[in-house]
């Protein structure tokens, strides 16, 4: 068996202590005589793997009494229905536009806010007429046109696909009610809970498998669904009232999930991934600087992403090319999301400094060998 260098955005590579622990206990969990995938998730077993990956996810992000933890489905996507559904509450939110998944989160808000309330635009970073250029960088607040009676504020501090990041929570505007996507970087780094009112993620890059949907809720904003439009299943109120299990919960995405926040509390928690993650994004964003302009990336240094790093070539012949060796070299999920092409290396936590040492080592090679025959 070989594993290959996994940059794909997601679903993505998942630590290998992890897997192999899944594997081990896979026809038999701990003595009971079935998989945790084939238990009642109202037995005992199963909410002891519940309990005991809500503890270390707390211990990981050192969340605060006053926040509840869910483990729901749907995605991402879903919470960007259910977060105005929850909190709107007739009143109006502002959402900041900073790449392609905070204006996916605003359009949706947008699509039923006549049902809701008002969603306004306080920020776009998007470049008018010329959406390639656009998506560099996240707004000063002083650059925000924000409501100062909006119940929320959303924002996406980690854009998968632009390579956009928030490195410093305090960059956030003080005194909004902050709502965050951090599907794609959360677990990269401590997080200062407190400075946000909720925070939503979908598992498939940083957590687990697909399947499962982190959300960390304050709990003064529970209770405030609007039950004419709001369907239980996306009550925050109704899920921490049933521990997330008004219905059948993904069992086995929130098992896996549990080793993997194991994982990480014995790997040194998230302040030594912070400075990992850290040193391994340095690698890449170097090697693209001493391209000599080979390697181009477009965000503006103090907002590059520490996890999805995009970059482009000279040519899209080039880039192609570069995606087609890299794979016969045993890398897999370089190719640029579809709406933007180039390339894009996503350097989650499971992905080992080997692995990015020798994707910077062809990145050089390739340089050296291409931009001389152009
Ligand atoms: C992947 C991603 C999503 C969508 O996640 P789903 O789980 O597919 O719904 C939303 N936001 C961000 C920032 C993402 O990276």
């Amino acid at each position: 068996m070989t594993r290959i260098w996994n940059f794909s955005a997601g679903p993505a590579t998942l630590p290998e202590a992890a897997l192999r622990e899944a594997q081990a206990e896979l026809l038999d969990w701990h003595g009971a005589g079935a998989s945790i995938m084939e238990m009642s998730h109202r037995g005992k077993c199963f909410s002891e793997v519940l309990e005991t990956a809500k503890a270390d996810l707390r211990a990981l992000l050192a969340i605060p009494e006053n926040y509840r933890v869910l483990f729901l489905q749907g995605g991402a996507t879903l919470q960007f229905s259910a977060v105005p559904m929850n909190l709107l509450a007739g009143r109006c939110a502002d959402y900041v536009v900073t790449g392609a998944w905070s204006k996916k989160a605003w359009q949706e808000a947008a699509r039923i806010e006549k049902a809701v309330g008002k969603v306004r635009l306080a920020a776009t970073t998007e470049a008018e007429g010329q959406p390639a250029d656009g998506f560099c960088s996240f707004p000063r607040a002083d650059e925000m046109r924000l409501d100062p009676k909006a119940a929320y504020l959303h924002v996406c501090t980690n854009e998968t696909i632009h390579g956009v990041e928030v490195r410093d929570d305090a960059l956030l505007p003080e005194g909004a009610t902050v709502v965050a996507d951090m599907s794609s970087h959360i677990l990269s780094r401590p997080v200062d809970i407190w400075r946000y009112g909720l925070i939503y993620a979908g598992a498939q890059k940083n957590i687990g498998p697909s399947g499962m949907t982190l959300v960390i809720v304050r709990e003064d904003l529970l209770g405030q669904a609007d039950a004419n439009v709001t369907p239980r299943l996306l009550d925050y109120q109704a899920q921490t009232e049933n521990d997330s299990m008004l219905n059948t919960p993904c069992t086995f995405a929130i098992y896996m999930a549990g080793l993997v926040f194991k994982w990480l509390k014995k790997e040194g928690g998230l302040v030594r991934m912070a400075e990992i993650n850290l040193e391994k994004a340095a690698r890449v964003y170097e090697t693209i600087e001493e391209s000599g302009g080979f390697y181009r990336n477009p965000v503006e240094e103090a907002c590059r992403s520490r996890m999805n790093i995009p970059f482009t070539l000279p040519t899209p012949e080039l880039e192609a090319e570069f995606v087609r060796e890299s794979e016969s070299r045993g890398f897999m999920g370089l190719k640029g999301h579809k709406s933007v092409g180039g390339i894009r290396a996503s350097l989650y936590n499971a992905m080992p400094r080997e692995g990015v040492e020798a994707l910077v080592e062809f990145m050089r090679e390739f340089a050296a060998r291409r931009s001389k025959r152009n």
